[in-house]
């Protein structure tokens, strides 16, 4: 056999791509990518391999097999005790390996493949009203395969149980090549195996053995509490748990067997369901009322503390939940389940009456709800948890390692108070306690110093006595995450020798040669050994971004990341786009971060700000900055892709696409001369091909076309409206130069709501286009003209209406972020949205005059850009549509895909239009024809004419416009080509009506 040092990484590469159906990925990138999982662990993989089938994965481990590397399998690497990273080759599940592959609804079971997400498992089966029971908080990205490796649950587990009460059988894959598959084994079957002989023969009479040797501490060394997860299942083998190998393998970590199928029992989704929350005085004695509690079968009774609540208060999260509830500093939210309304209520009020009750226990403050939205929210408040506690402002970060153990949940209350007083003997000060407190297991995060050596020497401290505590109450030093490195060391103080004896011999019935997710579970790595943040302190780089929330410092935000994968999402919301269309992990926001983060490092990633792989990771992401909005941590790659560009192509060449579009702003300007000329130029069958290609822009894109007339120049020879509020109303690009008809109609519109409309007499930007390909100077060199001639009307107190979302965005965050000064962020106050200004100022179309409205469209579906949605959000708009009587239905559709510059850029054209098809472009070929399409980003319009779908979008003040009174076909052949449905396109013909042109002395075209 060929060992680990005699086998080059190339020779092991080679045989891989030669013999696996899959992509072999050895490069820099992508070694730095997977060198992460969600702990404080860092292990650089030799390889990774993303097998195309099940039978491919089998290849490659076979490989491995021949030249003795180790190997690791991973779902969603949300992993949080260092159990998903390892000199390994990794095999990567989740591209391909994803299929539901049967139900069988009678026997409520599921065959499925490692590498499917527990929320598209739960979608594939919610026509069956059939669902997978555990459900980590990491639901979104954590993978059937994950769930298993780790025994995972979560808030669901009180009634449904841990991944080991679902899982009924295993095909599984041993280090030495038996492929099999495992589950229930009766004496019958048992004899059977051993009769055929072979690999699975020894194996199982192995098992037996082990068992048998065993017996006695098997049977009374396990702590008989709802959530141990801590060590290996051996009390599955157990006679009277019918020698269940497929459990006894579950929450193995990638230790023992690699798994390629998994057979899985199903649970009903619950009919009816409501919702208990009591407030008491502490979490401690919030704690003392669990056994009252769960003496009423609840299915879900969690616990959350006031330091938690209020993290979320000043982050201004889930604001609208927390309000609803109840007095107190220490909380229980309690579930209940019902085939009817009825049932689930009288649970509920059953436990209110009880909790109320004679006997010792404080008596609480209640919130009782039915309403299913009110229950989502509040359970996203105890989802919200680490976002929420691992950048609390102002203080330490906090960090994972002890953040799962679990104790009788009938001693839970006197555990907390003892667990309080061990965190303030180590002087971590402001650790949050929540969690899953039905069945005793306590979530928390913890200020651990990783960096420096007496920090860590700390942390350690800290380990051994929280271990020392918890098994003294009989609890489990894992709860719900495992034991990867983080507790493998400690667990010796839980277990004791001879159950330890007895994993390490199960290790070995698995696993001789040790080549399975090496260091984790047993023979572990110290808990101390390679903590990623060990002697972190790098060297500053001067930036061009500010950094407010990251004391300044590009270094604190490029390491934000914590791994939780909510960016390998696959349905809602906009992150992260990339990732949706090519499902691999560096087009994932995670990925991008934790490449990021190793090019600071310099080990793997070797040429800082020159990195192609960074480069190369960060080209097809669209900076919609739905990170920003959702990433729980607030990872901002937008920025931080900016920020780099602007590095990376420092005094060098850029793509010309950076100049084609960068420049926009002042092409469209000199366009303005010819824009006949120029859109038939770039109409022009060879031409328009050259003009593409010279500009670094995909030719399956049409080039947008140039109005005929500038917006500027329009409202420069029409008669002022005389007096009103004065208002600026900032021509960007594209409301001026291609879509002049968004601006007049906003004229329009503001002018019948009482406003006087200015609008900047010189050439102006926001520098939106230079910001996004990274020409930072010359973003900044904009804005700062922009500033300067917005400045008297910012000084008088005048707000900017911003028509195009991103400018808007970048008016209200990216230029005080860039700028860093008093006078960006007096702009960041003034700046407004057309919504956010008619909505403060109580108008509604006819307020003034109803003769003569129009109706307008009465229904529309909303495209927000992603800016918007990710800064000033929709609030406002929705409000302004009710109001207006438009039933407006926002589209949870993600990015258009065109993201301003990205889907024209040469390369970006099918992840462009893939994104599309993802959501906005169905959902505009659904729509009903009086339907109208809202999309008020440039590129949302643009993306759907693209789509010819034989419907166009309008922006709101097209759709506002076209209420107003006036006649409304007026002229309207005169106007630049229409967008939008029906009379929604001609209203702008109204505003001109009313605002007759006027003609100035001076000024020319701008
Ligand atoms: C913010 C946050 C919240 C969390 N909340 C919860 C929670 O509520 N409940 C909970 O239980 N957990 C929770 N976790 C932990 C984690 O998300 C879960 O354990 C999750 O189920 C892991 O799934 P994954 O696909 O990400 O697994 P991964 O991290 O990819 O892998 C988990 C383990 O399984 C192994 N593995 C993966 N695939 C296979 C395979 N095919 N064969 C053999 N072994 C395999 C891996 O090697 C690894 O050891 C949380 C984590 C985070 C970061
Ligand atoms: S980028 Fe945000 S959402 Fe994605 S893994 Fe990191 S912390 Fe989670
Ligand atoms: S900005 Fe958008 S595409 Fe880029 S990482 Fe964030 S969510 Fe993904």
């Amino acid at each position: 056999m060929v060992t680990t040092e005699e086998t080059t990484r190339n020779e092991l590469r080679a045989a891989l791509a030669g013999q696996v159906d899959g992509e072999v990925r050895f490069d820099a990138g992508t070694l730095a990518v997977y060198a992460h999982d969600g702990s404080n662990f860092r292990q650089v993989p030799v390889g990774v391999v993303v097998p195309r089938s099940v039978d491919a994965a089998v290849a490659a481990i076979a490989v491995c097999r021949e030249a003795g590397v180790p190997v690791l399998s991973r779902g969603g690497g949300t992993s949080l005790a260092g159990q998903c990273c390892n000199e390994a080759v990794v095999i990567d599940w989740t591209k391909y390996c994803h299929r539901l592959v049967s139900v069988d609804p009678a026997a409520r079971t599921a065959v499925i493949e490692p590498g499917m997400a527990l929320d598209k498992a739960n979608d594939a089966l919610a026509g069956h009203g059939l669902m997978v029971g555990p459900r980590p908080s990491t639901h979104v990205s954590c993978t059937i395969g994950g769930m298993i490796g780790n025994n995972s649950c979560g808030a669901s587990a009180q009634a449904y149980g841990k991944m080991v009460d679902s899982v009924r059988r295993l095909e599984i894959l041993t280090y030495g090549g038996l492929r099999t598959w495992t589950g229930e084994t009766s004496d019958a079957q048992y004899e059977q195996i051993i009769a055929a002989g072979g690999q699975k023969a020894d194996l199982y009479r192995r098992l037996r053995e082990i068992r048998d040797a065993y017996l006695p501490a098997i049977r009374t060394g396990y702590p008989q509490i709802p959530r141990r997860v801590s060590g290996y299942n051996l009390d599955s083998l157990l006679p009277e748990r019918g020698f269940h190998v497929a459990r006894a393998l579950v929450g193995s970590e990638s230790t023992l067997v690699t798994v390629l199928q998994a057979e899985i029992d199903l649970v009903e989704v619950p009919k009816h369901k409501s919702l208990v929350v009591l407030g008491y005085p502490d979490i401690a004695e919030a704690a003392d009322v669990v056994p009252l509690v769960v003496s009423h079968s609840p299915i879900l009774l969690e616990g959350l503390d006031d330091t938690l609540i209020s993290l979320e208060r000043e982050e201004h999260l889930s604001a609208d939940a927390l309000s609803k509830l109840p007095e107190g500093s220490g909380w229980l939210m309690i579930q209940f389940g019902g085939d009817t309304a009825e049932e689930a209520d009288e649970r509920a009020h059953a436990l209110i009456e009880d909790v109320n009750g004679e006997g010792s226990h404080p008596k609480p403050h209640v919130a009782y709800t039915e309403d299913p939205q009110v229950e989502e929210r509040l359970s996203e408040v105890r989802e919200a948890g680490l976002g929420a506690t691992a950048y609390p402002p102002g203080k330490h970060e906090t960090h994972e390692g002890w953040e799962d153990a679990a104790v009788p949940p009938e001693r839970l209350g006197d555990y907390l108070r003892d667990f309080r007083k061990l965190l303030e003997r180590h002087d971590y000060h402001g650790a949050s306690l929540y969690g899953h407190f039905g069945q005793g297991c306590v979530h928390t995060r913890i200020p651990f110093e990783l960096r420096t050596d007496d920090g860590i020497a700390a942390y350690r401290s800290f380990m051994e006595e929280a271990a020392d505590l918890v098994v003294s109450y009989g609890g489990s030093l894992s709860g719900e995450h495992g034991d990867g490195q983080s507790r493998g060391e400690l667990l010796p103080k839980m277990f004791g020798p001879e159950l330890m004896r007895a994993f390490g011999e199960l290790k070995t019935a698995f696993d001789p040669g040790n080549r399975m997710n090496p260091g984790k579970v047993v023979h572990p790595y110290r808990l101390d050994e390679n903590l990623d943040l060990r002697g972190w302190f790098p060297r500053e780089p001067k930036t061009l971004f500010h950094y407010p929330e990251d004391g300044g410092k590009f270094t604190k935000a490029a390491s934000r990341c914590v791994g939780i994968g909510k960016c390998r999402g696959h349905e809602g919301g906009v992150m992260c786009p990339s990732y949706r269309v090519t499902r691999d992990e560096e087009h994932s926001t995670r990925g991008r971060s934790r490449l990021l983060m190793e090019m600071i490092r310099g080990e793997v990633i070797t040429d800082g700000w020159h990195s192609t792989e960074v480069r190369d990771a960060l080209d097809l992401c669209l900076a919609c900055k739905g990170c920003r909005k959702e990433c729980p941590v607030d990872v901002d790659m937008a920025t931080y892709k900016a920020e780099f560009l602007a590095h990376h192509y420092r005094g060098k060449l850029r793509p010309a696409s950076h100049y084609s579009m960068g420049w926009l702003p002042v092409l469209a300007l000199l366009a303005s001369a010819a824009p006949r000329l120029v859109n038939a130029a770039g109409r022009a069958p060879g031409l328009g091909r050259l003009l593409k290609l010279a500009g670094g822009i995909d030719t399956n894109r049409e080039l947008p076309r140039f109005a005929r007339e500038r917006f500027t120049r329009w409202y420069m020879r029409r008669e002022p409206h005389p007096s009103g509020t004065p208002v600026t109303l900032w021509p960007d690009t594209f409301s001026n130069g291609f879509h002049p008809e968004v601006a007049k109609a906003a004229v329009a519109v503001l002018e019948d709501a009482g406003f006087r409309v200015d609008v900047p007499t010189q050439p102006v930007c926001c520098g939106l286009t230079w910001i996004s390909t990274g020409q930072l100077g010359m973003a900044a060199r904009v804005l700062k003209h922009a500033i300067a001639v917005l400045r008297p009307a910012l000084e008088a107190g005048q707000r900017v209406v911003v028509l195009e979302p991103s400018c808007a965005a970048v008016f209200r965050s990216d230029a005080a972020e860039l700028l860093g000064s008093d006078d960006a962020r007096l702009l960041a106050k003034q700046t407004t949205t057309l919504a956010e200004l008619l909505t403060e100022a109580g108008w509604r179309p006819g307020a003034e005059n109803p003769a003569g409205l129009h109706t307008g469209a009465r229904r529309a579906i909303a495209q927000v850009h992603c800016h918007q949605h990710a800064i000033m959000g929709f609030d406002a708009d929705r409000d302004l549509l009710k109001t207006c009587g438009v039933d407006v239905d926002v589209l949870d559709a993600g990015c258009c895909g065109l993201a301003g510059n990205f889907g024209f850029e040469r390369g970006h054209y099918d992840v462009s239009v893939a994104c599309a098809e993802q959501g906005l472009w169905p959902a505009a070929r659904d729509a009903e024809p009086d339907t109208a399409i809202l999309a008020d980003g440039f590129s949302c319009r643009t993306q759907l004419e693209a789509g010819h779908l034989g419907r166009t979008g309008i922006h709101l003040a097209q759709l506002l416009a076209d209420m107003l009174p006036g006649p409304a076909d007026e002229d309207r052949s005169r106007e630049p080509a229409a967008v939008g449905t029906g009379r929604a396109a001609s209203r702008t013909g109204a505003g001109r009506r009313r605002l007759r042109p006027h003609r100035r002395g001076r000024g020319g075209r701008r």
